[in-house]
Parts: structure tokens; C-alpha cells; sequence
């Protein structure tokens, strides 16, 4: 098969339809409306083979994370997630691997109603980049630059477990394993219906990529903010604990990658507000700690003592 009867093979035909796609893959662009009233939110994330995951990943798992971690941008923006294009680039023409990878990637992409639209097809070392669009109603996006002191922490689900999972994988574990933490990373959950509900509670909201203490740094500098947060309280999964000490739990969860979960900040008179929505956000939300005039983030134990943050994310240069 060449790149066009791959294209129409495993591309084409698994996309979901949305009357807001005029034009969709097959011509030199895709035709799109969005809706009036609202604004687009768009964004691009590649996943590089031995850098984002371990090389021999398997196909589904490639599949659902590049267009799980872009729609994990999304959420964080509080965007409705429309429409995705795709460009990949493989080694080589494997028929049984691009069967799994668009499998991966359209039983999440079905799951949010995401339209295909377009893509590019190469040949080259692996590296899967999507971009996303998203809705938005005018002037509600939560960016990263509205903490306000005084506001509490809040982050979803359980933090550590992908990073853990990560080190199983590269121990030799399939993504298929049944153990949580390696399918935290195999598969992560967007947390698109937290991220819609909580547009006008939230002040500001960040996705956890890079482990919670780099990205809620990223949120206070742009927010030009400092904040404090309680090691006790890191929302830690039972799969996690069964694998590492406490300890280590709460290191995983501070500087560990890829849980994708949400960190957002509320201010104190809507937290009212935010108890009566908790239970439609699909998933748990946790207080952690609260937003403080300046300085930058600090992580205290029970006994009012620092924890020593040396570790700032990945960083690729
Ligand atoms: P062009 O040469 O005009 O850029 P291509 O030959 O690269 O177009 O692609 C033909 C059509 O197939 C375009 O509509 C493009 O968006 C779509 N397409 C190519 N690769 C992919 C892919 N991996 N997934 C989805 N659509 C794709
Ligand atoms: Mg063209």
C-alpha cells in the first residue's frame, strides 16, 4: 500500500462525523465552522519515540497518549474538545502497527466526539504530533495567569502513578499489564468534563505533564503569585503505595511526569460553589494547599518543616 491507500485505510474511515466539519481529510485543508460565541482554543503536542516514551511502546498505547496529552491541554484550558489533525512519521510501512495505533487513538478520539480531519503521512523515525481544536464561550478560557493569594489548591485524581508506571515499562512490563500505574501511563484519562465544569469556579488551571512542582510553578510565575502545599495531602493511589514507601510516593507525585491530571486554583467564595459541582467532574478533586502573595513554591511536611524541591521538570535543552 502507499501513503494515500494508508491514509484511506486507517485514517479515513475510523473518524467520527460532525456536521461542523464542511471538508475533512482528502483535500489540500479541512473546512471548519465554529460555533458562534465562542472562541477557538488550539494546540499541538509531539510525542517522540525514547524521548516521550519508551521505543516498542505498543501501537494502541502510542495512539491513545498522543491525542490524550493534547486533549489534556485542552481540558486545562476548559475547552470542548472538536476537531484533531495528525502527522506521523514511521520507519516503515507496518500495516499491523498502524491498525493498533489508530485503534489507540480513535477509541479515545470517539469517546470526545473528536473529528479527524487531517494529517500528513511520512516516512522517518517515529514521532507522532497532533494538534487539537477546541471550543471555548468567549472570554471563559481558565489560563495559567489568574491565581490570586489566598486562593486554595486544588489538583484531580491521584498524582505519581504514570511515573511509577513508566519505570515498570522501562523495566520490561507491556502497557497491557493490569497494574494501575502502568496503564495510568499507557493510557491517560484527559479530564475533559472536570476541565468543562469547572469554567467560572476555577481562577486559574495548569495540566500536570512535567509532575505537579514544575507545572504549578509554571502557574504561579505567569500568575506572578507564590503558593504553599501540604506533602500530607497529595492525593496518593493504592497501587502506588503498594509499589513505593510514602516517601517515595510523595517524591513520584511532586516531580514525576505524565499523570495529566489537572492543577487548579479556586478562590475562597466559590469554593461553595465548587462542592455542589465536585461530584459531576468524573473524577475526585483534592485541596492541597493555597496561593500566597509571593516567593516562589514551597512543599511543607506535618511538622511545619520544609521539603527540599530540587527537581524542576523535565527539561529537553
Ligand atoms: P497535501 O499533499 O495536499 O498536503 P497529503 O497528500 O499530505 O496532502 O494528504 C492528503 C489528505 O490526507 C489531506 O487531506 C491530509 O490532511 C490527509 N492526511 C494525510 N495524512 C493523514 C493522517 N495521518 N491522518 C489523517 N489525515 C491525513
Ligand atoms: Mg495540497
Amino acid at each position: 500500500m502507499d501513503e494515500f491507500e494508508l491514509i484511506h485505510r486507517y485514517f479515513s474511515t475510523g473518524s467520527v462525523r460532525r456536521d461542523d466539519v464542511t471538508l475533512g481529510i482528502g483535500d489540500d485543508a479541512a473546512i471548519l465552522q465554529a460555533p458562534e460565541g465562542h472562541e477557538l482554543a488550539v494546540s499541538v503536542d509531539s510525542l517522540v519515540a525514547g524521548v516521550h516514551f519508551p521505543a516498542g511502546l505498543a501501537a494502541d498505547s502510542v495512539g491513545h497518549r498522543a491525542l490524550a496529552v493534547n486533549l489534556s491541554d485542552l481540558a486545562a484550558m476548559g475547552a470542548q474538545p472538536a476537531w484533531a489533525l495528525l502527522a506521523l512519521t514511521l520507519p516503515e510501512n507496518d500495516e499491523r502497527w498502524l491498525a493498533n495505533f489508530a485503534h489507540g487513538f480513535f477509541a479515545l478520539a470517539q469517546r470526545f466526539g473528536v473529528a479527524l480531519v487531517g494529517g500528513n503521512l511520512a516516512c522517518g523515525p517515529l514521532n507522532v504530533s497532533v494538534t487539537v481544536h477546541g471550543f471555548i464561550p468567549a472570554g471563559q478560557a481558565l489560563s495559567r495567569k489568574a491565581a490570586r493569594p489566598g486562593d486554595h489548591i486544588f489538583v484531580t485524581g491521584y498524582l505519581g502513578d504514570a511515573a511509577a508506571g513508566l519505570e515498570e515499562l522501562r523495566a520490561g512490563v507491556s502497557a497491557h499489564d493490569q497494574d494501575q500505574c502502568v496503564r495510568r501511563f499507557g493510557f491517560p484519562e484527559p479530564r475533559i468534563t472536570a476541565g468543562l465544569g469547572l469554567r467560572g469556579i476555577a481562577s486559574s488551571m495548569i495540566d500536570i505533564s512535567d509532575g505537579l512542582a514544575a507545572d504549578l510553578s509554571h502557574m504561579l510565575e505567569a500568575s506572578r503569585v507564590g503558593a504553599r502545599i501540604d506533602l500530607e495531602r497529595l492525593p496518593l493511589s493504592p497501587s502506588l503505595l503498594k509499589q513505593h514507601s510514602r516517601e517515595q510516593a510523595q517524591a513520584l507525585a511532586l516531580s514525576g511526569g505524565d499523570d495529566y491530571e489537572l492543577c487548579f486554583s479556586v478562590p475562597p467564595e466559590r469554593l461553595a460553589l465548587l462542592d455542589t459541582r465536585k461530584a459531576t467532574l468524573g473524577c475526585t478533586v483534592t485541596p492541597i494547599g493555597e496561593i500566597a502573595v509571593a516567593g516562589s513554591l514551597r512543599v511543607t511536611r506535618q511538622d511545619g518543616s520544609d521539603w527540599p524541591l530540587n527537581r524542576t521538570g523535565y527539561k529537553h535543552f
